[in-house]
This record gives structure tokens, sequence and C-alpha cells, in this order.
């Protein structure tokens, strides 16, 4: 006896639109007889199908199992329904109304099948630099707004040509539905400037014309996918000393674009997870061992290099064409927002790019390429934009509409719309008008998006912040988080990691409600509410803000509070005298000379102390040479750094780490104790607050050493050990976490 046909309804979740989903569940339930229908819906796609029990169980099975690569399912619901006698099988319409929440996807790197037909001299997208598919190309940065259909985005100007609209509407091709579909006779087109804005060349001849610039050494301006990017030559040490002079950009590492996977390991050696990092669909900046293969001044004094692969069709014939590494960073001077419109780039770029390459499709949002590194193992993400945003952070437990504002530096912004947390793209330090500018536009832009009206806006305790004014400004009730408890939330959310936790909130600086500077905190989480249950000892700043670029005024206020004005000449020999005069002044009255306990700067300290940096040219720079000096494979010994209270004491560290360094013991030698010491210290608190999950959140755990170590430390110790993996755990991530606090 056959049972009787049913309907099935069923709601998949997550990043499933505007990635071939729909066609895909067409050809499946076409292929198996069921008919139904499938269209994008509040919370992402509904299908109904309907036919005998158990081919919708196979159904349901293969739904799950041969989705479309890159479509994500955060969850999928089924129920069972009455029969309706449904023909056919169909594509709805989306309606406007409820595709508002559903994921938006972020930017895919170009799939193998377009590169291919890209280098195929048969194929009419030969050499065509905006071929995409269901499979990939662009979505966020040219998505105006939703539902994910091609009037709704930059490429609304563009009229499909005949064939393009055959594949379109083609259920077996893979551009059935690509809203971004275009070939050389209806799509985009390059052109290159001259820096006045006069077209030089157009098409493929542009392409080339470009490249050749790049060869003869000149600065290029190229408008990537997010935005525009500056190339040159990456071996040229003249190209890239000009392109550091003219984007005033002293030190900080440049990325490096490589044409394929063998180009990018001949510049660095690159691990399988390295790798499979490098090529995967996200295609983020990673950080590599350089080989040194390119010129010293792509990463001043850093070992590592980013390198990523090219990410859409332009990228790849440029790079190709090119024929050797570029260094490729964003277009924008230093600390201020990516340019994306090419008129707006003539102006702000036009003291820096020799040439432009332009198009003309819009750039809809600003997305910077993301950087990620393999730390212990899998990927940790220092800077969330292409390839990542705004995938939303699912939760468990549902959110009131709140918007957070971030923090300062590595700015992004946050929305909790249903069943999750938006997290915007990168914007960046909010020192500039033009940062704060992009922040405010971001938020109202996501807002806009997903129709949302917030009930409440966070932000961080600081009063300073720009976020935090932004906040302010905003008309609704604000709601100030503790910047550690917010870095630790972001991460238990993230893991979805029950209470009670203990966070460990490692980073440069935060605003504490006791008066001093935070940054190596030990947050108890539990009951929605956190408590302080230990930190690191507290020393003085002196000059304040100033030792953030000064690692030797955090050394000369650690060792002030050891030693008195009886300073080490470890400390002294960074200051002329009258320098030492004027601070130990600051010191001895306790005017402009705030207390911290961050460990941000004890790393400063440390770095100074040893001799590797007295000042930085932009943040992190000292700890990153401490980490770059470690002995990795020395784990034996550490420094003795004990619990006093509820205070982790660096003191006795300290003395027998200038005594290793009186005694000639190498720096490797005495910065992998001092690692061993942190990740000891944190065991010991651990130990003592004794609950079970334990949450690594904050700047610090940027440093792969200090994380492994921890990571390992503490799991060795019996500890369920979380950390961050899909928002940075820089400041990158507090908008997320801020959320959390004020949403629940
Ligand atoms: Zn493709
Ligand atoms: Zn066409
Ligand atoms: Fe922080």
């Amino acid at each position: 006896m056959t049972l009787p046909d049913l309907r099935m309804r069923v709601e998949a979740r997550g990043a499933v639109q505007g990635i071939g989903l729909r066609p895909f569940v067409h050809r499946l339930a076409t292929q198996m007889g069921l008919p139904g229908w499938v269209q994008n819906s509040a919370a992402g796609v509904e299908i109904e199908v309907e036919g005998p029990r158990e081919r919708l169980d196979a159904f349901l099975a293969r739904l799950r199992t041969e989705k479309p690569p890159v479509a994500v399912y955060h969850g999928m619901e089924h129920a069972f329904l009455e029969p309706l006698g449904l023909r056919g099988f169909e594509i709805r319409a989306s309606s406007a109304a409820g595709a508002r929440r559903a994921g938006v996807l972020p930017d895919i790197a170009a799939c193998p099948e377009c590169l291919r037909e890209v280098s195929d001299p048969a194929d009419r997208r030969f050499r065509y630099p905006f071929a995409n598919c269901t499979h990939c190309g662009p979505r966020y940065s040219i998505l105006e707004s939703l539902p994910y259909d091609r009037p709704n985005t930059s490429m609304r100007g563009f009229a499909m040509c005949d064939a393009c609209r055959a594949e379109y509407e083609n259920p077996r091709d893979r551009r059935f539905h690509a809203q971004a579909i275009a070939c050389p006779a209806c799509g985009p087109q390059l052109e290159l400037w001259d820096p006045t804005g006069n077209a030089l060349a157009r098409g493929d001849a542009a392409l080339r014309a470009a490249a050749a610039e790049v060869r003869a050494g000149r600065i290029l301006a190229m408008k990537g996918l997010g935005g525009f990017l500056l190339l040159c030559d990456a071996r040229d040490a003249g190209a890239v000393a000009r392109l550091r002079a003219r984007k005033h950009r002293e030190e900080k590492p440049f990325a490096l674009m490589a044409a394929t996977l063998e180009a990018a390991k001949a510049l660095a050696e690159a691990t399988a997870a390295e790798e499979a990092l490098l090529v995967s669909p996200e295609a983020p900046i990673v950080l590599l061992r350089s080989r040194g293969a390119v010129c010293a001044g792509v990463a001043p004094g850093s070992p590592l290099i980013g390198v990523m692969l090219p990410t859409t069709p332009l990228h790849h014939l440029l790079a190709q064409e090119i024929g050797f590494a570029v260094v490729a960073t964003s277009g924008n001077l230093s600390d201020e927002p990516i340019c994306t419109d090419e008129r707006e780039a003539l102006e702000r770029l036009s003291g820096i790019a020799d040439a432009f390459l332009a198009h003309d499709r819009p750039i809809a949002r600003p997305v910077d390429d993301s950087v990620a590194r393999i730390i212990a193992g899998r990927a940790t993400l220092l800077r969330r934009a292409r390839g990542y945003a705004p995938m939303p952070i699912v939760l468990g437990t549902p959110l009131r509409p709140v918007m957070a504002a971030g923090a300062h530096l590595k700015n992004t912004v946050a929305l909790a719309v249903a069943g999750g947390v938006v997290v915007s793209q990168h914007i960046g330090d909010l020192d500039t008008a033009g940062a704060r500018a992009a922040m405010e536009r971001t938020a109202r832009s996501l807002e806009a998006l997903y129709e949302f009206q917030p009930e409440a806006v966070a932000c961080d305790l600081h009063p300073d912040y720009a976020s935090t004014v932004y906040a302010q400004s905003r008309g609704v009730p604000v709601v100030r988080v503790q910047h550690h408890f917010a870095h630790v939330l972001s991460c238990m959310a993230e893991n979805e990691v029950a209470e009670p936790a203990l966070g460990i909130a490692w980073d440069g600086t935060g605003w504490g409600p006791d008066g001093t500077v935070w940054g190596g905190e030990f947050l108890l989480v539990r009951d929605n509410s956190w408590q302080r249950v230990a930190h690191l000892r507290t020393f003085p700043l002196p000059g304040g803000e100033a030792a953030v670029r000064e690692p030797r005024r955090a050394a000369l206020g650690l060792a002030y509070e050891i030693f008195g004005e009886a300073l080490p000449p470890e400390v002294t020999c960074h200051f002329r005298p009258e320098e030492t005069r004027v601070l130990l002044g600051m010191l001895r009255a306790g005017v402009s000379a705030p207390r911290t306990s961050s460990a941000g700067r004890l790393f400063d300290a440390v770095a100074a102390v040893a001799g590797l940096r007295a000042r930085c040219s932009y943040e992190g720079q000292a700890a990153m040479q401490l980490e770059f000096a470690t002995d990795d494979e020395f784990t034996a010994e550490a420094y003795p750094f004990p619990m006093n209270g509820s205070l982790l004491d660096w003191e006795p560290l300290l003395r027998v780490l200038l005594d290793d360094l009186r005694g000639a013991v190498p720096i490797s030698r005495v910065s992998a104790k001092f690692h061993n010491a942190l990740a000891a210290g944190m065991v010991a608190v651990a130990r003592h607050v004794g609950v079970e999950r334990v949450v690594l959140s904050g700047g610090c755990f940027q440093n792969r050493v200090l994380a492994e170590r921890a990571i390992e430390a503490l799991e060795a110790a019996g500890f369920a050990v979380f950390r961050h993996l899909r928002v940075p755990p820089n400041d990158g991530g507090i908008a997320l976490g801020q959320a959390v606090a004020a949403g629940r």
C-alpha cells in the first residue's frame, strides 16, 4: 500500500540567496519529479514540494549535501502539510518585504569555471574582466537594497544582451538568475586614465597598458571589487618607497598579490591550512612566512608577509599580464577609508597614483580586503571585510533590535537582526573625519538594507570615542558596554558559549570603570553580568596616550614601579637625560601618568627593555617584534608570574628577565620565557576561578605564539578553551559583543 502524498515546507536560513540555491532547488526537484516552488524569504529560502514521504526525505537529504558550495545553512526547518495538488516547479518572484532579513552574501572570489572561460579564446567571455556566475562574483559590494535582484544592484544600468538573457533564463545554465551576469557585449568596461582623468585606452588595451605601467615601476590605482587598490612592483625598492612616501605610510606592512598559488608559494612558505585559506572562496590576505623574494620595504622588520590571490577575473588578468608579485594595498591615504568612486579617486589619490584603471560598474559599498592568519591550525581573522562581511553571526537566543557603534580602532558596526548579529565590514580607525563619515554611512546603509530601526544603540564606556559620540547623537536610548566585557561577549557569541565562563581579555587599551586604563583583564561572566576577578598589576604610563607610540614610556613606567628613580640602564638608554627627568617628574607628581593593567603595554615595555623597539610607527609593532623574536620550540622554562590576590604580578618576571638580558641569554629565549609566563599566568587565574569554559579575546590574541601557548596550557590544565574564528580578536569584534550585551 502506498501512502498518500504529502506537502513539505522547508525553510533554509543563512547565506542562501544569490548563490544559485534557487536554481539548484529547481533542478533537484525537477529531477526527482517533485512539483512545488522556491522563493527567497524573510529568513533565507522557502521551498514547498509535494510527493511521497520517502522521496521528500531523500529531497531534504540531497538539499543538505548537494547544495552549491558557497551556500551556508544556519538552520533548516521542515514541516509536513496537507497536499495541494501542486503542478510543475516554479521559482517564485521574491517578495520585497519578505526578503529583507535574509543572509546577504559577501563577495566571492572567481570560480574555476569562470576563470576557464576567461582564458579560453573560443569563449565569448575570453579576457573579460567582469565574468561571474551564480557560484562566484560580486554580491555585497554591488548590493543597494534587498532582495538581491539585478534592479537592486549597481548592475541595474547594464541591459542584458540576448546571449546573457538566454543564460540568465535557462535553469540548466550556471548563470541562471546570476544577478551580476555580464559579457563584453553588454557589461562593464575598463578604461585607463591619466591622473587628470583623460582616458588613454579602453577594454583589453586598457588592461595591457595598465600592466605596462606597473612593469615600468609606476604606481597604478585600480578599481577592484570593493574599492580602489594601489599596485606597484613588489621587487622594486624604489617603487615601494615611493608608494610609502606618497601614502604617508612609514613601516606598516603592505600586502602582496600573487598571480597563482605557485607564485604565492615562491614568495612565502605556506602550510596546507594556509594554502586552503589562500584559495578559499573568501580569498583573504593570509599572513605567511616570507622567503625574502620581495624587497624589504614591503614589510620592514617582519618575517611575515601578507599574500592574497586574485579575486576577480580583472585581478587575475592583470596579475598574469604583470607577471610578478605586486604590492596591493588599499587606495587611500594612511588612516582614511578606501576610495570607491573614480572621480573621488582622481581627487584623493592624485598625489599617489601615476595611472588609474577604472571601470563603469559602481561600487555600492566599500569593502576592503580581509586579513587572516592561521593560529593553532585554524584561520583567525585580523580584518573582516571582503568575503566574510556581512555574514550574520547566528545566535541561539533572539536579541531585540539594537545597533552597536563599535570601538575606536579597527571600527566595525553591528545590527542585531532576527536570528543573529550582522557585523559590518572593517571600517578603520576613527581618527579622521573621513573614517567617521564612513562609519555613519555604513551604519545607516546597513540599517536601510535590513529596514531596521534600532530600539537602542550600544557603544563603549569611553566618552571620547567617535563611535560613542555617534551613538549618543542617534536619539534613541544608549547602552554603554565595558570594552573588555564586549570583547569576551563577542567571543562567547560566535562560539555559542554558555555561562558561566571566564573571559581573558587582553589588549592595548580599554576604558576601565575605576579610572584606570584596562587591558589585562579576567572577567567572570555569569547571570548576564560580569565581574573583574583578576587583572595584571597596574603600572603608570608617563604621557598617557603618547605611550602607545612609544614603548619606551611603558618600560619607564613599569621600571619606576619597581625601582623608583633608580632606573635600570635597559630603560634609561632609550631617553636623553632631560627626557627622563621630565617623565620622572610626571610619575612623581602622578600627573599625566594614568595607571594601566594593559597586557599590550606590558608587551611594549618588555620589547623596549629587550632593546627591540623604543618607538612604534603603527599599533602593535613592538609586540609583534617580540612575537617574531621568539624561539617557538622553547617551552621548557617560564619567568615567574605569580598571582598575588587578584593581581598577576609582573615584578618577579621583570627582575628575572633583566638578569637574563644581563647574562646574555639570547632574545629568542627571553621572549619564549616571557610568552610561557603569560600562558602560565592565565592557567593560574583560571584554576583560581575554577569555571570550565575559558574564552580568549582582545588584540593580544592576534599574537600567534601567545594564543597557541595559552590554548595549549589551558587545555592541558583541563579547561575548554574558546577563541575567535569568525570575527577578529581585536577591536573589530567589539561591535558584536556590544550588540549582544545591549540586545538581550
Ligand atoms: Zn563563476
Ligand atoms: Zn551580455
Ligand atoms: Fe580592545
